[in-house]
């Protein structure tokens, strides 16, 4: 086996700059016929290397990239009968093509969740240049759950911060604030 780590196929030979006034493009599912199409109309934010076991990844990647875009930016135009919700149960409901399983689109329905309005889009699904590009690695202790040895994590967190990805084990600080003040706002600890 090779000690090469494989972080994922859109950071392992260099990260694409992020280009200024980029407004989009189109996500294509892995089937050779009759793919699945996702419109996005807005540059995504918050891109990221994510090593939950939700997330879809490419084949021998040890993380996905997943970035968020407004919801009213997504939009599926062909090919809408071959995605079904991998987990109705989740909190992001992943509509993934049947097919070739790859993830199109998450979306979080519930309205009291502080990213409600936001859904999680792989940008590597689409030809276009320019996208946001990805700034941190969450969830990276997961990658442990779906087989890595722990005795690897050390060479993984020294690669990340290599490719200036900061691991962090969940979110990152500015998305678990969000996630905290959701929370407190609730509670009425925080007022605004
Ligand atoms: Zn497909
Ligand atoms: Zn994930």
């Amino acid at each position: 086996m090779s000690d090469a780590v494989n972080i994922h196929p859109a950071v392992d030979n260099g990260i694409a700059p992020t280009l200024p006034d980029f407004g989009g493009g189109t996500l294509s599912c892995h089937c050779a016929t009759d793919a699945v199409t996702v419109e996005i109309g807005a540059q995504v934010a918050h891109n990221h290397v994510c090593g939950c076991t939700k997330c879809w990844k490419p084949a021998g990647a040890l993380f996905s990239q997943i970035a968020v875009v407004g919801r009213e930016q997504v939009d599926v135009s062909a090919n809408e009968g071959k995605l079904k919700v991998v987990d109705p149960g989740a909190t992001i409901q992943r509509h993934a093509c049947e097919v070739c399983g790859v993830h199109m689109f998450g979306r979080i329905e519930n309205r009291d969740h502080a990213f409600f309005g936001l859904d999680f889009v792989h940008t590597e699904l689409s030809r276009e240049q320019g996208w946001a590009a990805p700034t941190f690695a969450a969830f990276v202790s997961s990658i442990i759950e779906a087989g890595t040895r722990p005795e690897r994590m050390g060479a993984v967190r020294t690669r990340l911060t290599e490719l200036g990805l900061t691991p962090y084990d969940a979110l990152s600080p500015p998305l678990m604030d969000a996630l905290a003040a959701q929370v407190a706002k609730k509670s009425g600890v925080l007022k605004d």
